[in-house]
This record gives structure tokens, sequence and C-alpha cells, in this order.
């Protein structure tokens, strides 16, 4: 099975996403990591994608598609798997069918952008085990560390507040002309963000046919 996770920064695609892989055992790939991974290790692309993303734009097609294709060839990706931030153009979505790529279901997160903005605000990431946290909602239970392994945990520079309005312009700009995209497809599966998370991911696991 192939499926998207589609949303706005901040939406949970990361939270349901983990729900998804735990009940098909599916990797989940988020581009998003994958390039933070580069610019970690400072590869040439890393390099490059740095300046987009502490700006809040999206890095060139090209680069993330290139990303993607490569991490796609890994043994654990041959059943499936569940893209979490990819597509965000119609470019890319073009590109996988262009990599013959035949996607099950486009899972789309609707969350109110009110609502992101405090989501992302109070976002604690750690970027050791790559857990996150809320300052208010789900805070850790040390003062700043990590439950899982211990680590500090940080805020993601591209959280910062005007960053955030700028993901969200962006998102609505070139990310959600993909919902009329999938939609004219029969793929689409909308699934409104509830107050709570156990509330949410019953209704992706329901559109992600279980
Ligand atoms: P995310 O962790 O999914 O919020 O992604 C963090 C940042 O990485 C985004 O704000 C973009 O700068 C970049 N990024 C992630 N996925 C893509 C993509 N599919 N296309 C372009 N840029 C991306």
């Amino acid at each position: 099975m192939k499926l998207i996770l589609m949303g706005a920064p901040g939406a949970g695609k990361g939270t349901h996403g983990a729900a998804i892989r735990e009940r098909y055992h599916l990797p989940v790939i988020s581009t998003g990591d994958l390039i933070r991974k580069a610019m970690q290790a400072e590869t040439k692309a890393g390099e490059q994608a740095k300046a987009f993303v502490s700006a809040g734009k999206l890095v060139p097609d090209e680069m993330v598609i290139a990303m993607l294709e490569e991490r796609l060839q890994a043994p654990d990706c041959q059943k499936g798997y569940i893209l979490d931030g990819f597509p965000r153009t119609i470019a890319q979505a073009q590109a996988l069918e262009e990599m013959g790529i035949v996607i099950d279901r486009v899972i789309d997160l609707e969350v109110e952008d009110e609502v992101i903005v405090q989501r992302l605000a109070g976002r604690l990431v750690c970027r050791e085990c790559g857990a996150t946290y809320h300052i208010q909602y789900s805070p850790p239970t040390g003062a700043n560390t990590c439950d899982h392994c211990n680590h500090l945990l940080s805020r993601r520079e591209d959280d910062e507040p005007a960053t955030i309005l700028e993901r969200l312009r962006i998102y609505h700009e070139q990310t959600e002309p993909l919902r009329d995209y999938y939609a004219s497809r029969g793929k689409l599966y909308p699934v409104k963000g509830q107050d709570t998370v156990e509330a949410t991911s019953k209704l992706v696991l329901a559109a992600v046919g279980s």
C-alpha cells in the first residue's frame, strides 16, 4: 500500500503517520526529515537546502524529488510506504507518476490556520530521536529533555512565528491545489482534525481503510 499524508505544517502528519506505521508496518518517508538529515550531514544538497528551509520556503522540486527517489530504492520500501510531506507541489505529484508510482490513497488532514500557529509556536523537538512535544498540550516529563532518550529539546528553526506564517502561505498557494489534483483522480480522503489526537487517529485509520 502506498499512501500520501497531506496537510499544512503542524497538521499532525508525523503523529498520524506513526499510527498508520504501527498498524500496517509500513515505513514513513518524510522529505522534511530527509532534508534535515542532509543539512546536518552538510551534504551538497543539504547546504543548498538550508536557506530555503530557514526562510520557510519550499526546497526546489528537482532537489527534493532526487532525495525521495533515492530513498524509495531502499529495501524497506518494497512493500509500500507512507509519504509525509511529499508531494507539496503539482510538479512533485507528476514526478511520482513519471516514476510509475501508483498511490492508493491521499489522507488530507484539515486543521484551521489559527490552530496550526498555536501548535507550531509551542512545538519542541528532540533532534536525537525525532519525538515531538508541545509546551502546553503535551509537555515532556522532565524540564526540557526528551522522555525517550533524555536529549535536550529545542525549537525547530522554522517554527519561529514569522516563518510559520510564510510556511502556511506557501502551503495554501502551492500545496492545497493538490487536493483537487487527487480528488479528480478519486484518491482524496479528507479528515477533519478533532479535539484529541486519539479521535483524529481513529478517523485517519478509517480513511486508510481499516
Ligand atoms: P516538514 O518537516 O515536512 O515540515 O518540512 C520542513 C521543510 O523542509 C519545509 O518547510 C520545506 O522547506 C522543506 N521540505 C520538506 N518537504 C518538502 C517538499 N516535498 N518539497 C519542498 N520542500 C520540502
